[in-house]
Parts: structure tokens; C-alpha cells; sequence
């Protein structure tokens, strides 16, 4: 898959090819059909936050392509949004 991922502070970003996730036991995978940098990914590039190969982009759409073996209540292809930070 494709990541916008920060490289190092002379270079900052860069779009790279990356392995395709699997899934834990309570995890999926979603195809990302959407997604946005916003003000927090830009101020942990700028203020040295980012660990280099860090992925960058945490609020996405797309469909799950892969459910861990614990996962109930969602289902192949479903159409989801996410906002992994905070709880
Ligand atoms: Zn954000």
C-alpha cells in the first residue's frame, strides 16, 4: 500500500510503498479510500514528534478487508470511518 510517512528532518515527508497490514486477534484492516493530514500531523512533523517510517494520516474512510480472529460485529467490505487517537 501507499503511506505518506516522514522520513527524516531534511527531508520530512515522503509518499512510499509500504507492506500490507494483517490483522491482530481484535483488529482490522481497512482499505483506505479517504484520508486527511490535518494540523496535528503537520505541528509532529514540524516539531520533531515523528519517528522516522512513521505513518502520517489518522482520520480515514474506507471498507474492512480483514477481520482479526476476535472481531464480531463488523463485517467484510463494511464501510467505516476512524479516528484512532484518543479513547
Ligand atoms: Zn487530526
Amino acid at each position: 500500500m501507499r503511506a505518506v510517512r516522514y522520513v527524516d528532518a531534511e527531508v520530512g515527508t515522503a509518499v512510499s510503498e509500504v507492506p500490507d497490514p494483517s490483522p491482530g486477534p481484535d483488529e482490522v484492516v481497512i482499505s483506505v479510500e479517504a484520508c486527511g493530514l490535518c494540523g496535528s500531523d503537520v505541528h509532529s512533523v514540524q516539531n520533531g514528534q515523528c519517528a522516522p517510517g512513521q505513518i502520517l494520516g489518522h482520520e480515514f474512510s474506507g471498507r474492512i478487508v480483514a477481520l482479526g480472529s476476535n472481531v464480531t460485529g463488523w463485517s467484510d467490505g463494511q464501510a467505516v470511518a476512524a479516528s484512532p487517537l484518543g479513547s
